[in-house]
């Protein structure tokens, strides 16, 4: 089977390793000639753990191959995938203009049936928006060609998405054709042989899932943000009260985490856009506008902490961030809380020295010599007033606090994600702070 993947980011690209692992010959296409130039080379260009090993041997086999225009490869292939952004329009809308630019490409180009499914998150009326495109461009060729428009929202967490890829808990398709189900069933098998978790549904509600699993999730970390700040200001501890509340399998345990809020390219941006479909269709979505008052508001704790504990005298200070990315195991930094807390601490007048282990080359591109960047975890911590733990990375777990203690100049530690062991930090002679306790 030929298929096209339309869009070679973090979804797209994982999506074409994952297909060509099974068999499926894939043509991953982008508009950005840089990024196909590198990964014809094989230079991957983002980090995502798995991915270089699966692209390369892929490639190797002759399965994998890359291209800027998707015209060259429509003859070829039956099923399109397009995965291409889908960023916050300036009402926080999804802005469908590349989505849509993919559907025109298709209907100016195709000469035989196609399955155009989109893996892109839009909102609900985006596949009607897509097939009204192609049959434009087909109504002004003159041609009467058949196609069918599928949705396929993904799922994939980045930092594990080979995994989440290659065996997901489900994978969501609507659909309006037999001939689309059985595509996309044939697709899909290769991955759920034991047990086929493909759910199949009409396509406004396969649209709408995605929306709703995301602000499910982002509702999940508002709320324990809103009760660790609670906790905090009537003496109890936020990891207590989530061991308590995550024992009953009605809540469950993933997901209760506490932090410096949520960030990355999906929960804000699907959030705010959920927001927007609401009200263009005469509804308040009260619970999610509650959720983002309250991530907006978390992503500034760090720098509210350091600021009650320096008392306001923050000019001169030097701080050290551990973590950048808006999560372990990726260099994404849309919308990290990393990024408001820079600001803010440089605008307060202090030193920001950084370490991340994936995420320094894009944070550089971000902020340029606005931040120290070091090449290690303790040689950031150098001279330190403070020291910040914004991204949970596994290498920052268990920290020699012997040797921060003879190397920083501060003796403030601030832990944005609740990692450390409060009386071992403190034992080790640190002023200790972290979320909801
Ligand atoms: P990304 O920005 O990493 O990649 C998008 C790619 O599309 C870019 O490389 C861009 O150059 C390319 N592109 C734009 N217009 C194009 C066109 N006309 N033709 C060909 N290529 C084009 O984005 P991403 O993170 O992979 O997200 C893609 C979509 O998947 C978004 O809708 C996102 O919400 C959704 N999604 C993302 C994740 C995630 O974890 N990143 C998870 C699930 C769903």
């Amino acid at each position: 089977m030929n298929i096209a993947i339309v869009g070679s980011g973090y979804v797209g690209l994982v999506t074409g390793a994952c297909f060509a692992e099974i068999g499926v010959n894939v043509t991953c296409v982008d508009v950005d000639r840089n990024k196909i130039e590198k990964l014809k080379q094989g230079e991957i260009p983002i980090y995502e753990p798995g991915l270089k090993e699966l692209v390369l041997k892929n490639q190797k086999a002759g399965r994998l191959d890359f291209t800027t225009t998707l015209e060259s490869v429509l003859d070829k292939v039956q099923v399109i995938f397009s995965a291409v952004g889908t960023p916050p329009d300036e009402d926080g809308s999804a802005d469908l203009k590349y989505v849509l630019q993919v559907a025109r490409t298709i209907g100016r180009y195709m000469t035989d049936y196609k399955l155009v499914v989109t893996k892109s998150t839009v909102p609900v009326g985006t596949a009607r928006k897509v097939r009204h495109a192609i049959q434009e461009e087909l109504d002004k060729r003159g041609l009467d060609i058949k196609f069918d428009v599928a949705s396929n929202p993904e799922f994939l967490k980045e930092g594990n998405a080979i995994s989440d890829f290659m065996s997901p808990d489900r994978v969501v398709v609507g659909v309006e054709s037999e001939k689309a189900k059985e595509l996309m069933t044939k697709l899909y098998k290769p991955f759920l042989i034991n047990n086929f978790r493909v759910i199949f549904m009409d396509i406004p509600s396969a649209e709408m899932t995605k929306y709703a699993a995301n602000s499910m999730l982002a509702t999940r970390i508002s709320f324990m943000n809103d009760i660790a700040n609670l906790c905090e200001r009537v003496g109890a501890d936020v990891n207590m009260v989530r061991n308590g509340i995550g024992a009953d399998t009605r809540i469950g345990r993933k997901f209760l985490y506490a932090g410096c809020g949520y960030g990355g390219s999906c929960f804000p941006k699907d959030v705010k856009a959920l927001i927007k479909t609401a009200e263009q269709n005469g509804y308040e979505m009260a619970v999610l506008k509650a959720v983002e008052t309250v991530n907006e508001r978390q992503k500034s704790i760090l720098f509210h902490k350091l600021d009650a504990a320096w008392q306001h005298e923050l000019a001169g200070k030097t701080v050290t961030l551990w973590g950048l990315a808006f999560k372990p195991e990726t260099d994404d930094m849309r919308e990290a809380p990393s990024l408001i807390l820079i600001r803010k601490l440089l605008e307060a007048g202090c030193t920001v020295r950084v370490y991340d282990p994936e995420a320094m080359n894009e944070c550089r591109r971000r902020l340029g010599d606005a931040v120290i960047y070091a090449r290690d975890m303790y040689e950031a911590a150098l001279d330190a007033d403070a020291l910040l733990l914004v991204t949970e990375w596994k290498e920052f777990r268990l920290p020699a606090w012997g040797v921060l203690k003879k190397t920083m100049s501060g003796r403030l530690v601030i832990d944005g994600r609740n990692v450390y062991d409060a009386g071992e930090v403190r034992e080790a002679g640190f002023e200790y702070h972290c979320i909801g306790k």
